[in-house]
């Protein structure tokens, strides 16, 4: 099977600086240049051009009138010309005076695969590094509040001097295919009837990824594989994932499902996998997703419909 390309979130282009970042000066003066870009989140979401193709930056000016960067602002990286890239996230528009214009705001799933290479990586880099910031702000050894350094790359503890780094939860995610090139698809529990996508699961501490793609898949659906191969991999920060996707070979076809992450699963040739996805009878996973991707290429082509 040939490698995912273009991956929808997996397209950055900024230079993150991360040597450069560590000097809190240099970030300070980033932040006064006149060119310096600021995404605002509200809860999670992002002003986009009416198009979808571009996302809409504030200014530092537009946040404070006295040019001072908020404590919790996060440097995301800069452009070949120079220009800075900052991440704020607020709870409710109205608290600040941020104005974004007409600008429709969006969630990274639904912009995501409309957005240019550079805005798609910001939006990705920036939702990473927001939920991370929400979810520890307190040292984890010590329990005193944390404070945000590296432009937003490292929280450290003034307490005990701990530093904690951001966190990525790798996850496989793998098409299973039979004997006879059919492919293996699953739902789980909480989704409606008819949408369905690969297999996925958290890798575990000390765990190699062929041990998680062959353990997950057992797990789900009773079905023995061998042979994964590695696919591809993009960020899906929702809140901290980094999925690694895969193919695999099943050794074995009677699917047992485990009911608790699974429901229902069910082997499909591309016939079969064209009949229902037209008729509407199977949804399949959203233009952003890795598990759509890796469908499509085992299809050999791109297919209509998705949740
Ligand atoms: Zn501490």
């Amino acid at each position: 099977m040939p490698r995912l390309s273009s991956l929808a979130l997996a397209r950055a282009t900024l230079d993150r600086a991360t040597e450069r970042r560590r000097d809190p000066e240099w970030v300070k003066q980033r932040w006064a240049d006149p060119r310096a870009r600021v995404l605002v989140l509200v809860d999670g979401k992002a002003p986009v051009t009416d198009d979808g193709t571009a996302l809409v930056y504030a200014s530092p000016a537009d946040l404070d009138e006295t040019g001072k960067q908020p404590d919790e602002c996060y440097f995301l990286g800069l452009e070949d010309d120079g220009t800075p890239y900052f991440v704020v996230s607020i709870p409710e528009r109205a608290d600040v005076g941020v104005d974004s214009g007409d600008a429709t705001r969006a969630g990274l799933r639904e912009a995501g695969g409309t957005l240019s290479d550079r805005d798609a990586g910001v939006f990705v880099h920036a939702m990473a590094l927001i939920n991370w910031h929400a979810a520890h702000p307190c040292c984890s050894r010590c329990g005193t509040p944390t404070l945000s350094t590296d432009g937003g790359h490292v929280r450290r503890c003034p307490s005990c001097g701990a530093q904690h780094f951001p966190r990525t939860d790798p996850a496989i995610i793998v098409l299973v295919t039979d004997d006879a090139d059919r492919c293996l698809l699953g739902r789980q529990p909480s989704w409606p009837v008819g949408r369905f996508s690969t297999l996925a699961g958290f890798v575990e501490p000390g765990e190699p990824l062929e041990h998680a793609v062959a353990r997950e898949v057992h797990e789900e659906t009773g079905i023995d594989v061998v042979d994964p191969e590695y696919a591809g991999s993009q960020p899906w920060p929702f809140p901290s994932s980094l999925m690694l996707g895969f193919f695999a070979r099943a050794t074995s076809t009677q699917i047992k499902v485990d009911e608790e992450e699974i429901a229902e699963a069910m082997w499909l040739s591309r016939e079969d996998l064209r009949a229902k996805v037209d008729s509407g009878e199977l949804l399949l996973p959203g233009a952003v997703s890795i598990a759509r991707r890796l469908i499509e290429t085992w299809y050999g082509a791109e297919l209509p419909g998705s949740w």
